[in-house]
Formats: structure tokens, C-alpha cells, sequence
């Protein structure tokens, strides 16, 4: 572009101008090809321009684009709650819906909030989450975000929450599989609950399978029972963020399915909206939301929550995902794809870790494999292997892991119509650039 931009995101760097994007590609104005690689950033999981979410949306465009929720209930909103009260554990039966992730997650800890105000323990205000973790940009949810970058500028202005360590096995040398690993971990939740105080403690946030703050992170065998169990036994509510891992990427609607856990609450977005529309919920189970609104109501609530548009486009999406089989695609590509990620390691000795569930994946690039030393910090690899991906063609998506100040992993997380002729396409790209980094 050469006019002036009067945009701005994070920085004022500036990316080409997207000119179309159809599957899992996408095109700038130059006529240069991408491969989605990281489905912008974990959304696009059914790929670009579905005909049927477009056609859906269209027909829901002539019909109405908006209707304020204290005015009218709208079709769309109604049958997409049924389809997602189906899809979530038995008893979650109450859909909050929402624009996006951040929205998800403040409408989640502030339904546990009225609850425990509701039930009489007024006493639990605490959420306990994790480091690393991010749950979101607004001050709620970044409150609960552990990402030194994000947070610290912010700290005087929020209550800033409890933390425990991520079960991070790969880096402290512990073995995934091994039960004692899960329990290590979820014994450090049960510590902490019990440093604060169990009476002011509300709740424990944590994503299934984690997303850009961990980079893919799979849980320890048994951890994801263990917390469960230890809520439980304090009466501490389980939110599971699922805006990253919900939506079927991992190979299963939620990342828990894949552990058969319920919470008590769900955020999700991202995939569920899959890039057609700005969308995401908050979904609860029916004994957490019931006495909120039998003593008086959620106070809490957005303008857009609900938009027909968005929830058509949201229905569309659900019912791509199931005619093309696409949980199942994702699972089976996501195999193939870490499979052929993982024999990276031998041709580069700076792989320390590949990791994920489904088309939900990551590496991570270290100095020192035996010790898992970061790369040095003076080596900014988590934007230059980025570039020099995005100059071979394949977008990827890098966060630095170790609480921002230390580490690097890469997420190659393309959507869920992925096929193996396009892991092959992806591989060839994502070695060209390891070549030229190394
Ligand atoms: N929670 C998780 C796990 C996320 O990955 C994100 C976004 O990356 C959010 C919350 C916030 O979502 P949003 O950016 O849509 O507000």
C-alpha cells in the first residue's frame, strides 16, 4: 500500500495485503501464495471460504444481521446452543455466546463469581492458573495470564492471580507417561489452594491442551483426573479454556474429551467461528448457572453476544466440521504431520521438542537438547524463523515460551482439511526454512 495507514495492531510493522484465501491457502496482492500453516492463529480450522458457511451466512444476511437479545431470541442463536449443549459433558446445558476468546474467558470467571456470591460463599474470589498461560487481553482475563510481556505494564491496575507451574514434563526431565509426572503436577494446585486458603479460592483455570503460551502442551498421564479430583475435594470450580483447543483441532470437540474430564465451565472460541465471524461462549453446567438466574440474573453481558449472524455462520461451520469428517482428518493429519515434525530432530540438533494433539502442534527450539538450555536471547529466533517461513510461503506461529523471556516454539497448526500431499508441501517449506536458520 502506499497511502498512509492510520492502523495499528501490537507494532507498526507491516504485512502484504491479503488478496483472497480459499482452503488452507491464502494470496497478498502480489499474487504471492501462503500456506495457512497456523490458521491465522488457531482459527481458520475448516479453511477459507467454505461455500456452505458462506451460503449460510448469505441467507442469514437477507434475513436480519442483528437482533438485541433483550428484544428478540433469534433462530440461529437458539439451534446453535442446542448443537453446542450436545457437543459438551453431560449437564453443560447453558450457552453464553460471546464475540471471542478474552470475552469467553471474563464471562467464565465472573458466572463462577455471582455463583459462589449466589450459593453464600462470598469468601471465593481467587482463580488460580498456570505459568506460563494466556487467557486473553482484557484485564479479567489477563489477570489470569501468566506472560511477563503482556502483563507486567498492566499489574498496578489488576488484581493479579495465584499462579502454578504449567506441568511442563519435557522440561523438567519427568516422563508423560508416567502417573507420578500428573500427580507431581497436580499436587502443586492442591499446595496452593491450600497457601490461600481454600474458603478464597473460586476457581482453577487451565487450557486441556495448550495453545501459544505453552506451544501444544499435552497434559501428563493423570493430570487432568487429579485436578479435577482436587477441586472437587475443595469445592474450587474447573474452568477449562478451551478457546485454543475447543472446536475439534486436537481430533475431538474439546481438548478434554480426549481425558473424558468434565468442568463446570468452558470457554471457547476461535475455531468455533473458524475466521467466518467474530464468535465464542461460555458454556456452564446447569447447577452453576440455574441459581444465578433464579436470584436475579448474569450481570454480565456484550452487545454483539448472540449476533444471528456470527451464530449462523457458527452453525455452518459445526455442521462443515461434521460432513466432512474433519475431527477425524485432524486427528489422522495431526499424526502424520507430528510424526514427520518429529524426524526434524535428527537433521536439527536445536529441536528439543515436538509435541501436540491433532492439527494442534508445536516445536520448540533450544540451545542445549540434554539440558533444554533456550536458544540465547540475543538470538531472536521466534521472529526470524517466522520471516524466514513466511518468505518460503508457509505461515507459522511462534510465541517465546518460557514466561516471554526465554525459549521459542513454533505452532504448525494448519486447518482441519489438511491432506498428507499438503503436510508434504508444508514439510518441504518448513525445511528450507530450518536450512537457512541453522
Ligand atoms: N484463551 C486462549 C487459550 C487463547 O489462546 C486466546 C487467544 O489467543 C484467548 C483466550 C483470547 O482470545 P481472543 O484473542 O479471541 O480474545
Amino acid at each position: 500500500m502506499t497511502t498512509k495507514s492510520h492502523l495499528f495492531y501490537q507494532t507498526d510493522s507491516r504485512r502484504p495485503v491479503l488478496a483472497e484465501a480459499r482452503g488452507i491457502y491464502m494470496w497478498d496482492v502480489d499474487g504471492k501464495r501462503y500456506i495457512d500453516g497456523s490458521s491465522g492463529a488457531m482459527v481458520s480450522n475448516i479453511g477459507h471460504s467454505s461455500p456452505r458457511v458462506l451460503e449460510a451466512m448469505r441467507r442469514q444476511m437477507e434475513k436480519s444481521t442483528f437482533g438485541y437479545r433483550l428484544h428478540f431470541e433469534t433462530e440461529p442463536s437458539e439451534m446453535l446452543a442446542t448443537k453446542v449443549a450436545k457437543l459438551t459433558p453431560d449437564g453443560m446445558e447453558k450457552v453464553f455466546f460471546v464475540s471471542g476468546g478474552s470475552e469467553a474467558v471474563e464471562s467464565a470467571i465472573k458466572i463462577a463469581r455471582q455463583y459462589a456470591v449466589t450459593i453464600g460463599q462470598s469468601s471465593r474470589w481467587k482463580v488460580i492458573s498456570r505459568t506460563p498461560s494466556y487467557h486473553g487481553s482484557t484485564l479479567g482475563a489477563l489477570a489470569l495470564t501468566s506472560y511477563t510481556p503482556l502483563t507486567l505494564p498492566f499489574e498496578p491496575m489488576m488484581q493479579v492471580m495465584p499462579k502454578i507451574p504449567a506441568p511442563r514434563a519435557y522440561l523438567d526431565g519427568l516422563e508423560l507417561d508416567d502417573p507420578a509426572t500428573g500427580a507431581h503436577y497436580a499436587a502443586m494446585l492442591e499446595a496452593k489452594i491450600l497457601e490461600e486458603g481454600p474458603e478464597t479460592v473460586l476457581a482453577f483455570i487451565h487450557e486441556p491442551v495448550g495453545g501459544a503460551s505453552t506451544g501444544a502442551l499435552v497434559p501428563p498421564e493423570g493430570y487432568m483426573q487429579a485436578v479435577r479430583a482436587i477441586c472437587n475435594r475443595y469445592g474450587v470450580l474447573l474452568i477449562h479454556d478451551e478457546v485454543m483447543s475447543g472446536g475439534g483441532r486436537t481430533g475431538r470437540f474439546l481438548g478434554a474429551d480426549h481425558w473424558g474430564v468434565a468442568p463446570d465451565i468452558i470457554a471457547i472460541s476461535k475455531g468455533f467461528g473458524a475466521g467466518y465471524a467474530p464468535l465464542g461462549a461460555m458454556i456452564a453446567h446447569d447447577r452453576i448457572v440455574d441459581p444465578v438466574l433464579k436470584a436475579g440474573g448474569f450481570m454480565h453481558g456484550h452487545t454483539y453476544a448472540g449476533n444471528p449472524l456470527a451464530c449462523a455462520a457458527g452453525l455452518a461451520v459445526l455442521e462443515e466440521i461434521e460432513a466432512g469428517a474433519m475431527m477425524e482428518n485432524a486427528a489422522e493429519t495431526g499424526d502424520l504431520l507430528k510424526s514427520r515434525l518429529g524426524a526434524l530432530m535428527q537433521r536439527y540438533p536445536f529441536i528439543g521438542d515436538v509435541r501436540g494433539k491433532g492439527l494442534l502442534l508445536a516445536f520448540e527450539l533450544v540451545e542445549d537438547r540434554q539440558t533444554m538450555r533456550p536458544l540465547p536471547k540475543a538470538l531472536n529466533a521466534y521472529s526470524e524463523l517466522v520471516e524466514l517461513a513466511y518468505q518460503e510461503g508457509l505461515i507459522i506461529y511462534s510465541r517465546r515460551t518460557r514466561d516471554g523471556t526465554e525459549g521459542d516454539h513454533f505452532l504448525v497448526c494448519p486447518p482441519m482439511i489438511t491432506n498428507a500431499e499438503q503436510v508434504d508441501e508444508i514439510m518441504v517449506m518448513l525445511t528450507s526454512a530450518l536450512d537457512r536458520f541453522a
